[in-house]
């Protein structure tokens, strides 16, 4: 009886020397209070959309000191850490760079006191409201794991810090600069990005579409403007546009298939100087989502068709719609790759800590990478301690999204599982052959 349980209790000391101080978990865990505090210089020293050059200087020499090749200003503020070692496949970890025009409201005492200049010259106050500073730190906690630990790997880390990822510019710009030419082109790419409701340990995974076509559509209903006392002598904007909005709603409701999910939002609507005036010109602004091109084209087309009806029903002149080039298109998790990674995100952080990640009509542009023709995972992780969230739901209140100026991640336990799940992807991703099962 004794014998059998001190033979347990070695066997139990065996695994534990095995699975410590090696493991991507007890790794993160015991550097955490380094990456907290370079967590909190991101948060600290948030930049905007292509603006994002301290913020990438400060990645850049972080990927350098832990060993990997530095490559600046691929795409702009983009840049590309390189680790070889040996023969095997090449794995894409990436993570964005840049803040939102958001003045901070959390009271956090590491909160962002930074203001900046717009595009337009407008000062606006600048936060990480969408956790990228959270993922950066991330990238560089794996970075800094694998590369201490490159006996248990082989192959290529190609690591990815894009910027302008809110403008949707981003990583067309770094696909254009020759990313996938000038580096190797990876066999998988892998990213993750904070989610605003789910609890802190969990990671969420989801195949096939997880996130929405997104474009912007910009319209000028035209009329003709005049004296507000005599209509009959103007073609009324106003009131066409008004038309046009109601007109909208049908687009979803009644034209697309039922279990296509779509979204037509009108965002902003502007016309009009005084009471009395009857203006020239109502201008809209629209944000539309769906998963299918199909559906996507869809969309766009009603929307044209329904404007220029809009404005002949009330013999005006042709509407302008145009639609910018800062969306994004669907993004796709390629279904065999996240069937492959589940199990290993099981083991890393265990069985009931991995969910599945609820499709979202929010986009992101990593989708561009995928359709580059590489096979893409973007997980989800939680990010709010479970505490905090009881009491969100004991008071029947949602917790601030992404974007909100209130929401932060509780980045100690975040970064524990972030580190510990890419760590984990990546090790078997870049297994070397003689450890694959
Ligand atoms: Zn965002
Ligand atoms: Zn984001």
């Amino acid at each position: 009886m004794l014998r059998r349980t001190t033979l347990a209790l070695l066997i139990g000391l065996l695994a534990a020397a095995h699975s410590s101080a090696d493991e991507p978990k007890a790794w993160a865990e015991g550097n955490l209070a380094d990456l907290v505090s370079l967590y909190r210089h991101f948060h600290q020293h948030p930049e905007l959309s292509f603006q994002e050059k301290e913020t990438a200087a400060r990645l850049a020499d972080e990927l350098e000191k832990a060993g990997y090749r530095v490559t600046r200003n691929v795409g702009g503020h983009g840049v590309v850490g390189l680790l070889k070692h040996g023969d095997g496949p090449t794995l894409m970890l990436r993570t964005d760079l840049d803040a939102l025009p958001v003045v901070e409201q959390t009271g956090l005492v590491y909160s962002s006191q930074v203001r900046a200049k717009d595009d337009a010259g407008n000062d606006v106050g600048v936060m990480h409201a969408c956790g990228h500073d959270l993922h950066m730190t991330n990238l560089i906690g794996t970075a800094r794991y694998l590369a201490e630990n490159k006996d248990r790997w082989r192959g290529t880390l190609l690591l990815v810090g894009q910027p302008a990822e809110e403008r949707g510019k981003g990583a067309r710009a770094m696909l254009a600069d020759g990313l996938f030419e000038k580096f190797p082109k990876p066999d998988f790419a892998l990213a993750l990005h904070v989610d605003a409701a789910a609890a802190v340990g969990q990671v969420g995974c989801r195949a096939g579409y997880a996130l929405a076509n997104v474009d912007s559509v910009d319209i000028t209903i035209k009329g003709k403007g005049g004296h507000g006392a005599y209509p009959h002598a103007t073609i009324d904007p106003i009131v066409i546009a008004a038309r046009f909005v109601l007109d909208l709603q049908t687009i979803v409701s009644r034209e697309v298939k039922p279990t296509d999910p779509a979204v037509v939002t009108v965002g902003s609507i502007h016309a009009g100087t005084k009471h009395n005036v009857i203006p020239d010109a109502c201008q809209l602004q629209l944000t539309v989502r769906s998963y299918s091109p199909e559906v996507r084209k869809q969309l766009l087309a009603a929307i044209q068709r329904k404007a220029k009806a809009a404005a002949a029903s009330a013999a005006a002149p042709e509407p302008v719609v145009t639609v910018s080039d800062e969306g994004t298109p669907a993004l796709f998790n390629d279904e065999e790759l996240v069937g492959r990674l589940i199990p290993v995100f099981e083991r890393a952080v265990g069985k009931e800590n991995v969910v599945l990640a609820e499709q979202s009509m929010g986009g992101e542009d990593f989708s561009h990478y995928g359709l580059a023709g590489v096979p893409i995972f973007m997980l989800r992780l939680g990010t709010i301690d479970p505490q905090r969230l009881a009491g969100f739901a004991r008071f029947v209140q949602q917790p601030p999204s992404l974007h909100s100026p209130l929401y932060y991640p509780d980045a100690e336990p975040s970064l524990v599982t972030g580190i510990t799940a890419m760590s984990a992807a990546a090790l078997d991703l870049l297994a070397p052959k003689s450890l694959e099962k």
